[in-house]
């Protein structure tokens, strides 16, 4: 299972993207996936008992809609506002003589706590979805969140989770799913910085790094946790997690969670904290087969949908799309030819359908005197840990990955993307495409059609139009 063959399916290359599944020996990547066998077995910690509540919590739906905040008279001229001298339904309870007052991050009330760190983190004011996706989550309400990649979708949920946890529990009340690793790095860091001035701890729990350490930290207790399924299953296996005072759950890229076989683990895991958390689920995408899973577990949600209705994905506006017409035997050719013409300061992720490509690539144009590392989900962890760290502090320039690297992951610095192999199918070109032009930076997309890719190229025009991916020759091919 270690080696993919070439010829394995391309419709399953997907599943690379959950590099945790191959720490269990139980999940078969070729199969549908698994049920749980101890799915009976594992009593629910939950149940409707009533949660311990932090002093100044929300509670859920006990708060008026979150509309009304609009009508509130505008804040104090100092910028903060009280609420108790608010004539007007507030959202916020009435913070006790010993709480600051809240302060404005936009339009939003947040902690000073919070307020401060998003200001050391830069953070002017909200983003579009977390403008309209905080203020629900916040007065209790569970939320999908739909919005395009790099629109700040993490702290749309972070910001709130720091807030609703008791910073000072040593039970886990505020729980993050996450699809990958190294997602589940990414969000870790972005939701510690967050809560960092409230003294919120965040713990990361995903596979392929050392469990001792994870359980240590379990065991010392953490309000937040974020991880991959697979692990998470794992600790409450032997009973290092509990997921019994969860207040507050999230799902992160959730459908790439379900596409990657992870809907049996999603619905244990859930179905082990208690009935009357708040939950929120965002995605860039959500396909049909998400909508059973938002019935199921999320309760009467507020959608904040900031993506195109007809076909519920949008490319990033920003990226700059082209594709060429590449024989497969020229593509490396074509690639040497758009790495040559990257302006100096480039930084470009190279896509992949398969590990055993990735290797290759990396090989031969490491051979042709190029800086490029490769990452996919078959290295070890520590490896792929490496590999992102210098792509992220920008000492890499060039990085060649499978979808592993496709969903949530941040860099900022991205300037350019190349499909050398096409994606499967729109939803994946998506988030390929959205790794670069982050929030609002400029990016350029390349994709590479060879000779089997007709059917994608051409579902991608008819979703993405064809005015804004652009058809280009290759010098090689005479362009
Ligand atoms: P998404 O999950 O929607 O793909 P991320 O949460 O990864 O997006 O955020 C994308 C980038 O935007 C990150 O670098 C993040 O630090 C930054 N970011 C998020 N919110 C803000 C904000 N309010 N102001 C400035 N930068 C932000
Ligand atoms: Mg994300």
């Amino acid at each position: 299972m270690e080696n993919e063959s070439e010829t394995r399916n391309a419709a399953r290359s997907r599943g690379d993207a959950a590099p945790e599944e191959r720490e269990d020996p139980s999940f078969s990547r070729n199969s549908t996936p698994r049920r749980d066998s101890n799915a009976s077995s594992e009593r629910p910690s939950g149940g409707r008992r009533k949660l311990p509540r932090r002093r100044d919590a929300v509670v859920k739906r006990t708060r008026p809609p979150v509309v009304e905040r609009r009508e509130e008279p505008p804040a104090a001229s100092n910028g903060a506002s009280s609420h108790q001298e608010s004539p007007e339904p507030t959202l916020r309870p009435v913070p006790q003589s010993d709480r600051p007052k809240y302060v404005r991050w936009g339009m939003i009330d947040l902690t000073p706590e919070v307020a401060d760190a998003l200001a050391d983190m830069n953070y002017r004011e909200p983003s579009e979805i977390q403008r309209l996706a905080i203020p629900p989550l916040l007065a209790g309400r569970d939320v999908v969140g739909q919005a395009v990649t790099g629109s700040g979708k993490t702290s749309a949920f972070g910001i709130p989770m720091a807030e609703a946890v008791d910073p000072r529990s040593r039970r886990v009340e505020g729980l993050v799913l996450v699809p990958t690793r190294e997602l589940a790095q990414q969000v870790t860091k972005e939701i510690a910085a967050v809560g960092s001035k409230l003294g919120v701890t965040v713990a990361a729990v995903y596979g392929g790094a050392p469990i001792n350490r994870q359980i240590d930290q379990l065991e010392r207790g953490v309000p937040i946790v974020v991880g991959t399924p697979g692990r998470i299953k794992d600790h409450m296996a032997r009973r290092t997690l509990d997921l019994g005072n969860v207040r507050f759950a999230v799902l992160d890229e959730a459908d790439e969670m379900l596409d990657i076989g992870f809907a049996d683990d999603m619905e244990f895991i859930l179905r082990r904290t208690p009935n009357n958390r708040q939950t929120a689920l965002f995605s860039a995408t959500i396909p049909g087969f998400i909508l059973k899973l938002i019935r199921r577990y999320l309760d009467d949600p507020v959608w904040v949908k900031l993506v195109e209705k007809f076909d519920g994905i949008k490319t990033a506006a920003e990226v700059n799309q082209v594709y060429f017409d590449v024989a497969e035997r020229d593509k490396q050719r074509g690639v040497r030819e758009v790495l040559d013409q990257m302006p100096d300061n480039s930084q470009t992720l190279i896509f992949r359908r398969m590990q055993i490509g990735v290797d290759r690539l990396a090989r031969d144009l490491d051979r042709a005197g190029y800086a490029v590392r490769g990452i996919h989900g078959g290295m070890s962890q520590r490896d792929r840990d490496r590999v992102m760290s210098s792509f992220r502090d920008g000492s890499l320039r060039v990085l060649i990955a499978t979808n592993v690297a496709a969903r949530g992951l941040d860099i900022s610095t991205i300037t350019h993307v190349i499909n050398y192999d096409m994606p499967d199918n729109v939803e994946e070109y998506v988030h390929r495409v959205g790794r670069t032009a982050r929030m609002g930076k400029q990016g350029t997309a390349i994709s590479f059609v060879g000779e089997h890719d007709q059917e994608i190229i051409e579902k991608v025009l008819a979703k993405v139009g064809s005015g804004i991916l652009n058809h280009k020759l290759l010098a090689i091919y005479g362009g």
